[in-house]
């Protein structure tokens, strides 16, 4: 029997497999400011399907560039800048995104795909797109595109093993998030040639020198809230237009030092990405649901880990945070009792 068209709604990996081999032609993007899992799940997606015989480039859209140490997980080059995407994609598989919105500049192009598959493993996915590989529970979006590479009938090699080791370790935190079966693809990535070692060095990059007395001042300027999030804490820090312009690919990682001090509580650090616009990036234990906080202040995320983007005054945004936050802690805690 000849394979018929796939049904817009839900799909497996096999599904999605049927849709891609089908296409004329496929464009695979990742959220803006792309992390190792939208880039890895882009780039190994992109890589299999070209293997299957379909051509396929990736792209993010702006307004940042691609952090420049996530290059390494395209040795193809399979990613194009925004304004080299076809204007009107076959199919177009959107990765790691949970709203259009996350799609950057690029998201007028829904509009104008003949089908949209979206892979990702959000909370808070919107339900935008025609097909649907999307699962909460899994651990990273990699995952859902281990399926997929596998339902194509593509074999493991170095460089896709490698786009998908490095969104497997980075999304389940270095494997606190996962279980066995986390680290059971992670041994199966290594076996076909994924080195973490030199992987995860390169993923980090180098930085100057002035990145640490720039994260000093960050830290120096940290302010903690006992009482917050319902007595369980916020402890928060903010980064300015001048240092996020000048260490983009550094300050994401000052979050984790927030968060080793937050204990039970949240860690927020927010960024001035463009003058005016605020990001918030949000690090918890899952209690309060962060991608609940998120959604509704208009972002997205997971339960542990979410994020935001909302204009200013800085004051405004943290009082927005601290308000959804103390509603959040106080509908969980409800909920726990
Ligand atoms: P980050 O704090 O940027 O590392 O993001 C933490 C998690 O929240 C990741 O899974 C992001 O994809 C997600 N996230 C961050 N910002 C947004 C947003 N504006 N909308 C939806 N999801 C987001
Ligand atoms: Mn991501
Ligand atoms: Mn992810």
């Amino acid at each position: 029997m000849a394979p018929g068209p796939v049904p817009p709604g839900p799909v497996d990996a096999a599904g999605a497999a049927e849709l891609l081999r089908g296409a004329s032609g496929v464009l695979v993007l990742g959220h803006v400011r792309p992390d190792a899992d939208a880039m890895g799940s882009a780039v190994a997606l992109a890589t299999a399907v070209r293997r299957a015989g379909v051509p396929a480039v990736v792209s993010f859209g702006g307004p940042d560039p691609v952090p420049a140490p996530l290059r390494m997980l395209d040795p193809g080059g399979l990613v194009v800048e925004p304004d080299e995407v076809p204007a009107r994609p076959d199919v177009l598989v959107c990765c790691d995104t949970s709203s259009p919105g996350r799609l950057g500049t690029l998201a007028p192009l829904l509009d104008r795909a003949r089908a949209t598959l979206v892979v990702d493993h959000h909370a808070s996915f919107t339900g935008f797109g025609t097909h649907h590989l999307v699962d909460p529970h899994a651990p990273a979006t990699v995952t859902l595109v281990r399926a997929v590479v596998a339902a194509l009938g593509v074999p493991l090699d170095a460089t896709l093993a490698r786009a998908l080791f490095a969104g497997l370790y980075t999304d389940t935190g270095g494997f606190r998030l996962g279980g066995a079966d986390a680290l059971r693809l992670a041994a199966e990535l290594v076996d076909a040639g994924a080195e973490p070692g030199t992987l995860l060095r390169g993923l980090s990059g180098t930085s100057s020198f002035a990145w640490l007395a720039a994260l000093a001042t960050i830290l120096a300027g940290a302010r903690r809230e006992p009482d917050a999030v319902g007595g369980l804490g916020l402890v928060w820090a903010t980064v300015d237009a001048a240092t996020v312009e000048r260490f983009r690919s550094e300050v994401p990682s000052a979050v984790g030092h927030l968060r080793a001090t937050a204990g039970d509580g949240v860690a927020a650090l927010v960024s001035e990405i463009s003058p005016g616009e605020w990001s918030t990036s949000m690090r918890g234990t899952g209690v309060p649901d962060l991608s609940a906080v998120a959604a509704r202040l208009g972002g997205g995320g997971h339960p542990g880990a979410a994020g935001v983007e909302r204009p200013g005054p800085v004051e405004d945004v943290l009082d927005a945070l601290r308000g959804e936050l103390a509603a959040q802690a106080d509908l969980d805690g409800r909920a726990l009792a």
